[in-house]
C-alpha cells in the first residue's frame, strides 16, 4: 500500500495517527508525510513565535525518522492561512499522483481549527480517486465543535503506544506550549488511546472516521496470503514463482492457488 498522511501543521499527523503509520511501515507499506504549512508559527493574538523555522525542521525530522516515513513533503502555505482553493487542491493532487497513493489519512470534517478544516476540504477534492480515505482525531485539548467525531474505524496500536509517545515528544515546542496552558499532551494522548482501546477491545487504539474504503485492495492481500500458503506447501520457489509441476500429489490445491492469481 502507498499511504499518505496529510496534516495542516507539524505535529497533527503525529498526534493523530503516528501509531497507525508505524503499523503500515512494519507491514512494508510506503508512507508519505505531508505538512501543508512551512512557515514559523506565531500566536494570532500576541504575535509571539510559537515554533520557529528551525524547530519546525528539527522536530519534524525527529518525528518522521522515528515513524520511518519514506518521504516528507512540505506545501508552501502559511500557518493560520491554509486555503481551500485551486493551489491547495492541485498541490495535494500532484503529490497523490506522484506517489500513486491508495490510502490517505487527513483531518476530520468537524474540526475547529481553520487550517485543519481547509486541509480536510482540499484533501477531499484531491483524493477523489483514492480508494481509502480516513480522518484522524485532533489533539486531545479543549476544542468545541458542532458535531462529535464519528469514530467508526479503530486501529489497535497497543504495540506502538510507547513509540507514538516518543514521536509526539519530538514536538518539544508544542508540548511546552500546551504545558504552559496546563495540558500534558503525551498523557492525554495515552488517555485518549486507552479510551479508544476500551471501545475497540484492546489496550490502546487510534480512532478514525472512514470517508471511504474500497475493497479492491483486499485482493492484493489475498494474493499475499496465497503466496504464503504456496510457499508452505512447496509450490513456490525462492524467487517467488509458482512451480508449474510440483512434486506433490496435492494437484487440486495448486490449481486453486493458481486461480487466486
Ligand atoms: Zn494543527
Amino acid at each position: 500500500m502507498n499511504v499518505m498522511a496529510i496534516g495542516a501543521h507539524p505535529d497533527d499527523i503525529e498526534f493523530g495517527c503516528s501509531g497507525t503509520l508505524m503499523k503500515h511501515k512494519e507491514r512494508g507499506d510506503k508512507v508519505v508525510y505531508v505538512c501543508m504549512t512551512s512557515t514559523e508559527s506565531k500566536s494570532g493574538t500576541s504575535g509571539k513565535v510559537l515554533r520557529s523555522l528551525e524547530q519546525l525542521s528539527s522536530e519534524v525530522k525527529c518525528a518522521t525518522d522515528l515513524i520511518g516515513c519514506d518521504y516528507v513533503e512540505f506545501a508552501s502555505f502559511t500557518d493560520l492561512h491554509v486555503p481551500f482553493n485551486f493551489e491547495s487542491v492541485s498541490t495535494l493532487d500532484g503529490m497523490i499522483q506522484t506517489y500513486k497513493i491508495d490510502t490517505v489519512y487527513t483531518h476530520w470534517a468537524g474540526d475547529s481549527n481553520q487550517d485543519h478544516i481547509a486541509t480536510f476540504k482540499a484533501t477531499m477534492a484531491a483524493a477523489r480517486y483514492v480508494p481509502n480515505v480516513y480522518c484522524y482525531e485532533q489533539i486531545p485539548i479543549p476544542r468545541h465543535t458542532e458535531n462529535e467525531m464519528n469514530v467508526n474505524y479503530y486501529s489497535d496500536i497497543t504495540d506502538y503506544m510507547e513509540s507514538k509517545l516518543e514521536v509526539a515528544k519530538c514536538h518539544k515546542s508544542q508540548i511546552e506550549k500546551y504545558k504552559k496552558e496546563g495540558f500534558d499532551v503525551p498523557h492525554r494522548l495515552k488517555v485518549l488511546a486507552e479510551f479508544r482501546g476500551i471501545q475497540a477491545n484492546c489496550d490502546y487504539a487510534e480512532g478514525f472516521n472512514v470517508i471511504k474504503m474500497v475493497d479492491k485492495l483486499l485482493w492484493p492481500r489475498l494474493e499475499v496470503q496465497a503466496d504464503d500458503v504456496a510457499k508452505a506447501l512447496g509450490h513456490m520457489d525462492t524467487e517467488g514463482d509458482y512451480i508449474t509441476e510440483p512434486n506433490t500429489e496435492d494437484g487440486n490445491e495448486f490449481d486453486i492457488m493458481k486461480a487466486w492469481k
